[in-house]
């Protein structure tokens, strides 16, 4: 892991902006939910591999590209009910998770400053 924090799989980080390689993929703007984010329940899945025909080397190649297993790569404020900004990366599991889930049910409920790193 990279990353200081583990990954959740709670798919914030899709849900507001493409990483490169959807970018490249859909010739989509960055900002926005990817096509490829897929949720089961709160957990998120990214569905870019079963777009594509890939061999186990290529596989391998987006797995990394999309830094798969290297923890929380986002870098991104959250604004809470207080009005104070947080940076998402450190907000406990369960927060990450309801915010993700308001970001589905009300894009415009949260105010997020937003740079990804992958
Ligand atoms: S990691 Fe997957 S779901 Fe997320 S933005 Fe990239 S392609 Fe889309
Ligand atoms: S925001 Fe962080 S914890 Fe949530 S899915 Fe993205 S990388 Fe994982």
């Amino acid at each position: 892991m990279i990353f200081q924090n583990k990954c959740n799989d709670c798919g914030f980080c899709c849900l507001i902006q493409l990483c490169k390689l959807a970018e490249r993929i859909f010739s989509l703007p960055r900002n926005g939910r990817c096509p490829a984010l897929e949720f089961e329940g709160t957990k998120s899945r990214c569905g870019i591999v079963d777009l594509v025909k890939l061999d186990e080397r290529e596989h391998a190649i987006v797995l990394r590209q999309i830094g798969a297993g290297e923890g929380c790569s986002i870098e991104a404020m959250a604004r809470g009910r207080d009005g104070n900004f947080y940076e998402f990366q450190f907000l406990p599991d369960q927060t990450k998770i309801d915010l993700a889930q308001l970001q589905i049910k009300e894009p415009a409920a949260l105010t997020v400053l937003y740079r990804r790193k992958k």
